[in-house]
């Protein structure tokens, strides 16, 4: 049952964190104001707002001028409700509960923004990376040297990168983020998430070369690996670091 209510409490943060994107990349308020459609400008009525169901009962058209809305909407929901009762599953009502599903809102809303419009911003990564510390170092499960240790190591392996290719390999939204892995996940867990991140990428950029769908020159949004790495460390790290020393 509580299971079920961290769910749905999940798919109202994803239908906030839509929103949030949207109106921070048009530059409007956050809270203020109500959501429109993008196409007819029609405000969106309260009972076509519920999470996921309003866009399958709406079969994902606008109710006024039929236009298509976006797919965004509903998988955000979606996988912040599974991410939030995942989250809850494994640690119960507890104070690392809260701290997952606050990390998991931020990695979120930084894979999105960074698959739609190339960008890792500031207004998310720098927020994270305080709450981050101060949660991780209140908590005490990773060391205190691990966490601030970690941040530097992994903030540096990208400005390194970034001094090297005068910002043309990475940008400093890496670096923000690099140092976001590090406060989030420790210096160890952290090194094994930027490893993953880059496992990933070079399999999905193979991919798309190979079906023609990039070239070597297309731009990769890096930070939805990273993001995606940091996930999955939050969740199976201790399982996946387990597994891969057992294959020696
Ligand atoms: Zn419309």
């Amino acid at each position: 049952m509580i299971s079920f209510v961290m769910f749905l409490l999940g798919l109202c943060v994803g239908s906030f964190l839509n929103v949030a994107i949207f109106r921070i990349h048009e530059g409007e308020s956050v809270v203020r104001g109500r959501s429109k459609c993008q196409s007819c400008e029609e405000p969106i009525s309260p009972r076509d707002l519920v999470p996921v169901f309003s866009y399958l009962i709406l079969k994902g058209r606008c109710r006024r001028c039929q236009s298509i809305l976006s797919w965004q909407y509903p998988v955000v929901e979606l996988v912040t409700g599974v991410l939030f009762l995942l989250a809850f599953q494994k640690h119960g009502l507890s104070l690392i509960f809260v701290r997952d599903a606050v990390f998991v809102s931020y990695l979120i809303i930084i894979f999105v923004y960074d698959l739609r419009h190339m960008l890792i911003i500031d207004r998310f990564t720098i927020p994270a990376m305080i709450f981050a510390v101060i949660v991780n170092l209140w908590l005490g499960i990773i060391p205190a040297w691990s966490i601030l240790v970690g941040g530097l190591v992994l903030a540096a392996f990208f400005w390194i990168q970034f001094l090297i290719s005068k910002g043309t390999w990475v940008g400093g939204g890496d670096i923000r983020m690099g140092a976001l892995m590090g406060f989030m996940l420790g210096l160890e867990h952290g090194l094994v998430a930027l490893f993953l991140a880059y496992v990933m990428g070079a399999i999905v950029g193979v991919g798309l070369l190979a079906t023609g769908k990039a070239n070597r020159k297309t731009p990769i949004p890096f930070g939805t690996f990273l993001t995606t790495a940091t996930v999955m460390m939050l969740f199976v790290g201790e399982g996946l670091i387990r597994w891969y020393l057992s294959l020696f």
